[in-house]
């Protein structure tokens, strides 16, 4: 980032990138509807197609498998329902089974009046076993399952889950909306019959996303119904700026993530071995399981997230707590909930970073850390559920440049 300020919220969305800009800038000028037969309806329709390609080749499929979206909480609820059909005939029956930690776009449960959900272990993981217990039993389950958390960065076992639903003849949705640009989103190698992912994630625009779905899928109930736009999926006119600013964002982490997540994964060790450096007593979720490499949350006792965050912002830094934040007040987080943690669900930290991010950014952030939490270890900090006090070792200043230089 350029300005004086760190920005530490690149799950909640992350800055555009100039590519896109760009895209979006030229797409923006000339008219044209893309169902238009004359020459501007062409155009746009290129812009459109060339994005689909882009978007099609990230997740290893084919164009007509995707279907563009105002977004991953639109694509969600499209994948959402038991008119799942192909040739004709459901393929579903009419449970969704769901894990405790999806997306609340995903827990709402879409056109399913049948939701139940899944436990997770203490690490963030979907329980396999519960998973294999439950499909035994069930008819065609429809089955969502995240491809990585959006709080914990925890990436799940996909290969097993599509391995066991197919098993037990259902289906599988895979909302991967903190994927594209971090790990990979191959819709074949993860198993998905139905794949979800978002544009602004990764530096596309924000109102951009795509359902991606296996070739012989077809959604018999449309959510939005009348003009036979996305091959009769998705009515409305498309939106081709916006759709060729997700394409052009979609070729450069198609070509960058590998580099770009090897430099945010070193950024992101030097950020944990400061924390802990600093505060020995900081827990951070999910920490032995695989996880994105830009994600880290945290939490200490006796810190509330609604005042770190605050703090943090005086301090030119913006972070967010791991839970939903809504008029200001920070809610329980569901996913720490389900793992197990309820004591922390107010109060955990989300530190996500990007490719912008800079070693500099991050000792800012260690240097804000330590002011957030020094009263905390000064006053010997109570643990909310407790009561006790917390036995840590006073900070000193010279410990963040220590730390950061690891
Ligand atoms: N799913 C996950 C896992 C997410 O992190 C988000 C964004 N917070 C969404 C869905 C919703 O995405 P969008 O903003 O594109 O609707």
């Amino acid at each position: 980032m350029t300005s004086a300020r760190a920005y530490f919220d690149w799950n909640a969305t992350a800055p555009l990138r100039a590519q896109a800009r760009e895209a979006m800038l030229d797409a923006l000028g000339p008219a044209g509807n893309a169902s238009s037969v004359h020459a501007e309806g062409r155009a746009a329709r290129a812009l459109i197609e060339q994005a689909r390609r882009e978007v099609a080749e990230l997740v290893g499929a084919e164009p007509a498998q995707v279907v563009f979206t105002s977004g991953a909480t639109e694509a969600n609820m499209l994948a959402l329902t038991p008119a799942i059909e192909a040739d004709g005939r459901r393929l579903v029956g009419d449970v969704l089974l769901v894990s405790a930690i999806e997306h609340p776009s995903v827990r709402a449960g879409g056109r399913f009046h049948k939701v139940e959900e899944l436990p997770v272990t203490g690490d963030g993981i979907v329980d396999l076993q519960r998973l294999a217990q439950r499909l035994a039993q069930a008819d065609r389950p429809l089955v969502s399952v995240m491809l990585a958390n959006n709080e914990t960065g925890v990436v799940q076992p996909l290969r097993e889950v599509a391995r066991l639903v197919h098993a037990a003849g259902g289906l599988l949705h895979v909302d991967a909306a903190q994927g594209p640009g971090r790990i990979d989103c191959d819709i074949n190698a993860l198993g998905a019959d139905l794949l979800t992912i978002s544009g602004h994630k990764f530096g596309g625009p924000q109102g951009t996303g795509a359902l991606v779905r296996h070739p012989d899928i077809h959604i018999a109930d449309q959510l939005l119904k009348g003009g036979g736009q996305e091959r009769g999926q998705r009515a409305g006119t498309e939106a081709v700026a916006s759709i060729a600013g997700f394409g052009a964002a979609t070729r450069v982490v198609r070509q960058s993530r590998e580099a770009e997540a090897k430099y945010m994964e070193s950024l992101l060790n030097l950020l944990e071995t400061g924390l802990r450096h600093l505060t020995p007593g900081a827990i951070i979720f999910g920490r032995s399981a695989p996880r994105l490499p830009n994600t880290t949350l945290v939490a200490l006792p006796g810190l509330k997230a609604e005042t770190a965050i605050i703090m943090f912002d005086l301090n030119g830094i913006a972070v967010s707590s791991g839970s939903a934040c809504s008029s200001g007040k920070v809610q329980a987080s569901h996913v720490l909930v389900a793992m197990g943690h309820t004591r922390y669900a107010k109060s955990a930290i989300r530190i996500s970073l990007g490719h912008e991010t800079t070693e500099n950014d991050v000792k800012k952030l260690l240097n804000a850390w330590l002011k957030v939490t020094s009263p905390l270890s000064k006053s010997g900090s109570k643990d909310p559920d407790t009561g006790s006090k917390n036995a840590e070792q006073p900070l000193r200043s010279a410990d963040v440049a220590a730390s950061a230089a690891r």
